[in-house]
């Protein structure tokens, strides 16, 4: 990974001012702009290079990026393409991507598997734009492409992030709690609302809530997620933010969609709703709503109070957020089974571990890490209970308290704390092979995984049910 990102940024293309000051000025500005209904994207490139490509990216369904399906370039000499799964700005005929672009953009909400949704769509017509969809890298050639390293993060940081301008001809935005007249973000991963908001402070959390949303979604998360938060606050000590705001954005009554998609950043937590089948609160959408907050909150704790290394060790995260809601939901709503949740994440993870799940990502399996996170939790919960009598929380809460003060929990750390709880360490040796290698016989490994763990299980079939 590191070779990789040093080859990479050895063909960029340095520039004078660079190595005069040490830290590089951002290659390119963005002026992200509505007036008028119509939205425009004016990027200012300070080099000349034929490639400039989006610092993340992600194909929908037909193979092409996001910004393909939003997006018009109306400069001539420049072209937006998906190329090898990442959005790129090119120059025709191997020329340079003129020094000034300008882009005609109609957001609509998408909800991407891996990364955050690029767009919140309100029913008033207000939007909310995440703010780090605007990085640009120079490359100096088309095949640089293929040795860039799966995250960029790092290269946005090394050649500068793109300065965006927000900028709203009706007056000022919504960013970071505050209206403010045309202002900038770097690095800053929030979401930037253009247009009208009813903002509402509150003590625990301040909302921004689409009038449109389903009123039933609205009571259920001022009844239920401060509870939940509660909860989690009383087993792990406090978590993330001290008052965040809850974003929720409500695009439509969709026929034939039943759609809740949300994210976490530092302070703000986005949910947005979309479909006819959240119109009304049944039991089963009630409790698909309680479990989306409860795995959005859990990430204030094991997501924001700490945070994983890489992205290759997001079961942490995703997986242990699972576990989490299941067992918050378990005591805040006793009739809450939990069982179905808990016995599709090891049907799942079986499916996926054929081959390495850390890397499943790369296969555009995002789910392996919920699933096999999950089965991973369980194991550590069973052998904490086998231990000391406790629970997942009993083996989360001094992995967080050892690790708040540098935020990051890695893998390492994690798996230590599994060999010292559980005393087996054929336990971590099964759990890193699912994660490094996959398994030719993936239920035969998540079976031993069970059974140094002590959960109880039978076999129907193929299928391994737990009891
Ligand atoms: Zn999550």
């Amino acid at each position: 990974m590191i070779r990789s990102l040093a080859a990479a940024l050895a063909l960029l293309m340095p520039t004078a001012a660079s190595a005069q000051t040490g830290t590089p000025p951002p290659p390119a500005a963005a002026v992200v702009r509505h007036e008028g209904g119509a939205w425009t994207l004016d990027l200012t490139l300070d080099r000349d290079a034929p490639l400039w490509v989006f610092g993340e990216s992600e194909a929908l369904a037909d193979g092409r990026g996001w910004r393909l399906h939003q997006w018009t370039v109306e400069t001539p000499g420049a072209v937006l393409e998906t190329i090898g799964g990442r959005d790129v700005l090119r120059g025709v005929d191997g020329a340079p991507v003129p020094r000034r672009v300008r882009l005609r953009m109609e957001p609509r909400f998408v909800d991407l598997q891996a990364n955050y949704d690029p767009v919140l769509t309100f029913s008033t017509g207000a939007v909310a734009w995440y703010s780090e969809a605007f990085h640009l890298i120079p490359l100096e050639a088309a095949d640089a492409l293929a040795s860039l390293p799966r995250d960029l993060g790092p290269m946005v940081d090394a050649v500068g992030p793109t300065r965006t301008t927000w900028s709203d001809a009706d007056g000022a935005v919504l960013a970071q709690g505050q209206r403010l007249v045309d202002p900038d973000s770097t690095r800053s991963g929030t979401y930037i609302l253009f247009g009208e908001a009813d903002i509402r402070p509150g003590e625990a959390v301040s909302t921004v809530v689409d009038p449109g949303l389903p009123a039933w979604i609205a009571a259920e998360l001022s009844d239920y997620a401060p509870r939940v938060a509660a909860y989690y606050a009383a087993r792990l000590g406090p978590g993330g933010s001290d008052a965040p705001t809850v974003m929720m954005s409500w695009t439509g009554p969709t026929a034939g969609k039943t759609s809740m998609a949300g994210s976490v950043l530092p302070g703000l937590v986005v949910m947005a709703f979309e479909g006819e089948g959240v119109l009304e609160a049944t039991p089963g959408v009630r409790n698909m709503a309680r479990w989306f907050i409860g795995h959005e909150s859990a990430h204030f704790w094991l997501g924001q109070t700490v945070h994983y290394e890489s992205a290759l060790d997001s079961w942490i995260t995703e997986g242990g957020a699972d576990l989490m809601t299941i067992r918050a939901l378990q005591t805040v709503d006793p009739a809450y089974g939990g069982r179905g949740r808990l016995q599709a994440a090891v049907d799942d993870c079986i499916g996926f571990a054929d081959e390495p799940v850390a890397t499943s990502g790369d296969r555009g399996e995002f789910k392996a890490h919920y699933a096999c996170g999950a089965v991973f939790a369980m194991a550590a919960e069973a052998v904490q209970k086998r231990a000391t009598g406790g629970d997942w929380f009993d083996f989360l809460q001094p992995l967080i308290a050892a690790s708040r003060a540098d935020g990051v929990l890695t893998r390492e750390e994690w798996l230590s704390a599994l060999d010292k709880v559980s005393g087996d360490p054929a336990l971590r040796r099964d759990i890193e092979t699912l994660l490094d290698q996959g398994s030719d016989d993936p239920a035969g490994l998540v079976a031993a995984v069970l059974d140094r763990s002590g959960l109880a299980y039978r076999r129907e079939g193929s299928r391994l049910v737990l009891d």
